[in-house]
């Protein structure tokens, strides 16, 4: 049943077969935590104890306790193993992404525990995300997220969030894809974000925006003059239909992300798309990433993004509005969330989205 290491996993059939049970959801989460059986994270040591009420191995060399989920973005958690293991199986097979309300349902849990699994999940993308560059030849353009009216760019494009996307192209087609939230679309940012997604040496196409002139002095840069911004998509075909996809997905699917949260649904979909040719890998692949993956939420561990707030006031920005559930959400995660507001997130949600 394996290739490449991995899993196949047939659709919604062969899923609920090979994963019936919670146990079968522990067996599987073991094999893929410890290959070649327990090992202490603290000492390395293998001989151990399991202490069946309280679901922990403890090592006999250090004592040290460890629970299966330690270490994983599925860390402390509450929710049974088989709610995340199907979270992860729709946000990796679900090709324009899963919204959190359908999950929430299809899996029979509440929107708030969806909403914290899926960002937790999308943290482990991130991360994962990052330890890829792009290399060979890379078509690279930034974009601006947000809002209706084109925008002028260089000059800040006012309510929109730049972001620098990044796709390399196999023979005819694209390969492998990276998005990267940006400050501004300066000379030093559009640098310092390249450096992050792009291996040295590569060759890099993009249009003939000047700042791209010092920000990829590092690279082999060959620029496609574009006279026509209605013809930019035939020059750089494949970062173009990216930008569209992702922008589609957020409107579509996500209906909308806060500033704040963007980088984690941009790492989503970059997830998705740079293995898209995996299938029935898919759940297993994101299932090794969320073992890797620790377990903060996106945007703990980075620098402040106060400057891509639009209005001063709400910190509402056209098209990539803050929604009051996800506030709220932010709130609670910081341990500060009291029951004054007398409304539960589900209920705000429902309200938001004239639900009943
Ligand atoms: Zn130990």
């Amino acid at each position: 049943m394996r290739s490449g290491g991995y899993e196949q996993i047939k659709g919604f059939l062969g899923f609920t077969k090979r994963f019936p049970d919670e146990q079968s959801c522990r067996d599987f989460l073991f094999e893929r935590r410890w290959p070649n059986g327990f090992a202490c994270p603290a000492c390395g040591g293998v001989e151990h104890y399991f202490i069946r009420t309280r679901e922990l191995f403890e090592c006999k060399y250090c004592k040290r306790q460890t629970s299966l989920t330690a270490g994983t973005v599925m860390e402390k958690t509450r929710t049974s193993l088989k709610a995340w293991f199907w979270m992860m199986f729709l946000m990796a097979n679900m090709k324009t992404g899963v919204s959190v309300l359908g999950a929430a349902r299809l899996i029979g849990i509440s929107y708030k525990r969806a909403w914290f699994m899926a960002q937790k999940v999308r943290s482990a993308m991130a991360e994962r995300d990052e330890d890829y560059l792009l290399d060979g030849i890379v078509e690279l353009d930034e974009s601006y997220f947000g809002g209706k009216r084109p925008g002028k760019r260089g000059r800040g494009a006012a309510g929109k969030v730049p972001v620098l996307v990044g796709v390399t192209i196999r023979g005819k087609g694209p390969g492998v894809a990276a998005m990267r939230v940006l400050d501004s679309v300066s000379a030093a940012e559009l640098k310092r974000a390249s450096e992050e997604m792009i291996k040295p040496g590569s060759t890099v196409m993009t249009d003939g925006f000047l700042a791209y002139n010092p920000a990829l002095s590092g690279y082999t840069h060959k620029t496609k003059v574009i006279h026509d911004p209605k013809n930019a998509s035939s020059k750089l075909p494949w970062v173009h239909i990216m930008i569209a996809n992702a922008k589609g997905t957020i409107r579509g699917v996500h209906h909308g992300v806060t500033p704040k949260n963007l980088q984690g649904y941009l790492s989503e979909f970059c997830w998705r798309f740079s293995r898209r040719n995996f299938n029935g890998e898919l759940f297993d692949r994101l299932l090794y990433t969320c073992i890797r993956g620790k377990p903060h939420l996106v945007g703990t561990r980075r620098r402040s993004r106060s400057t891509l707030t639009g209005d001063r006031e709400t910190g509402a920005v056209p098209g990539v509005y803050r929604c009051y559930n996800m506030n709220m959400l932010a709130v609670q995660a910081k341990g500060i969330y009291g029951a004054s507001r007398g409304r539960s997130i589900d209920e705000v949600f429902r309200m938001r989205h004239r639900l009943q």
